[in-house]
């Protein structure tokens, strides 16, 4: 079987930046709106709305059997919660994750947030904290993936940075994956190490990468819905995400505002546009 080369062209990483500045938009209108009493199928629409402004669509429509634009994934649901009519509480641990397919080539991106409970400070601390580990593993990812020779470099930073921030679990059972035409393309990225090397990184390399860390164990279930991915243990969880490009004069993040300039400053990299 004829399989695509996983290293994009000069030409199809330039074509990527309209999906990744549409996923990075959707997104931001999606923050935008969260706020105790808005609801997820709220931001869905108004994500929904602003991919088609760009000219594109909802990749994770294609997804089979899949409805919405978002996922809406609350408190101790970690991944691929379906969004909802239920208003958002105060105190709520919020991960939005979604993705724009515009010219035929995809964006995938996530992000947490917490609401505010002045009921409930300590709650709400330690899920700012959960949510700022989390952010800190996706930049220390992305920081390592412009430094790696090979791909699972990535997953080993992640895990490491993770483990120095105090007791969180990473799920082993999703993964990052690589993105381009479709949403989701070889090669995997692992949140941890593994003993394989991995791809060699090098330009044309384009990943999406997104840690899910727990606050508890790491056991998941899914819920009757079919898709919501949840703590087993009922335990907090949180997942952030970019799409990342590798070219010639260094690394983009397709699917942040900045290009991931305020994210990578910490690690002393500076992102390049892809020209
Ligand atoms: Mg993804």
């Amino acid at each position: 079987m004829f399989r695509r080369s996983i290293y994009k062209s000069p030409a199809e990483l330039r074509a990527m930046r309209a999906a990744g500045a549409a996923t990075a938009a959707a997104l931001a209108e999606a923050r935008r709106l969260i706020a105790v009493g808005a609801t997820p199928l709220e931001l869905d629409a108004a994500a929904e709305r602003v991919i088609v402004e760009r000219g594109g669509r909802s990749n994770f429509q294609l997804e089979p059997g899949y409805r919405h634009t978002l996922c809406v994934s609350v408190d101790d649901d970690v991944v691929h919660g379906i969004p909802g009519d239920r208003p958002f509480r105060p105190g709520d641990l919020v991960s939005v994750d979604g993705g724009a397919e515009v010219d035929g080539w995809n964006g995938d991106a996530a992000f947490t947030v917490v609401l505010d409970d002045p009921t409930r400070p300590d709650v709400v601390a330690s899920r700012r904290e959960l949510a700022r580990v989390t952010e800190h593993a996706l930049w220390t990812g992305i920081a390592a993936l412009a430094r790696a020779r090979h791909l699972n470099e990535v997953g080993a930073a992640i895990e490491e940075a993770v483990q120095a921030s105090g007791e969180y679990g990473i799920l082993l059972d999703y993964v990052g994956h690589g993105i381009g035409r479709r949403m989701h393309e070889e090669p995997p990225v692992f949140n941890y190490a593994v003993d394989r090397r991995g791809p060699a990184v090098k330009p044309g390399l384009v990943v999406a990468i997104e840690p899910m860390i727990v606050a508890g164990a790491i056991e998941t279930f899914i819920r009757d819905d079919g898709w919501t991915v949840t703590t087993s243990d009922g335990s907090d969880a949180a997942h952030v995400e970019h799409s990342v490009a590798v070219h010639a004069d260094g690394v983009w993040v397709l699917t942040a505002e900045d290009g991931g300039a305020a994210g990578l400053e910490p690690f002393g990299i500076t992102p390049i546009p892809i020209a």
